[in-house]
């Protein structure tokens, strides 16, 4: 179908989502965890835990939910996700995260 034919159909009410085709099915769409963003990074997080004083900072700031916290408070980095941006570095009051090259 052309576009100025589309055009004047929708102007004209003979197209509507009611004729438009029925399209492919996709039973199982890929999500967000299968893409593991991880192998992006040319510098990676590294985290000191004698420093670490668990005040979550980096974990609130992480764009990548990449920290991820554990039971006691701790954190640990998802290196299968972190992009190494150095953000949780940046907020780390204490000092506690360095990066590294990868
Ligand atoms: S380097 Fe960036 S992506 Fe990786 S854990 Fe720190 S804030 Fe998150
Ligand atoms: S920002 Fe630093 S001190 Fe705070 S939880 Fe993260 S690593 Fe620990």
């Amino acid at each position: 179908m052309s576009a100025r034919k589309l055009v004047d159909d929708v102007l004209k009410g003979r197209f509507t989502y009611k004729t438009l085709p029925i399209a492919a099915a996709i039973p199982n769409p890929p999500t967000s965890l299968e893409n593991k963003t991880g192998m992006w990074r040319v510098q990676e997080p590294v985290i000191d835990q004698s420093k670490c004083i668990k005040c979550l900072l980096c974990w609130t700031y992480c764009p990548d939910a990449s920290i991820k916290r554990r039971d006691d408070d701790g954190v640990e980095v998802d290196y299968d996700y972190c992009k190494g941006c150095g953000i949780c570095m940046t907020v780390c009051p204490v000092k506690a995260i360095s990066m590294r090259e990868v």
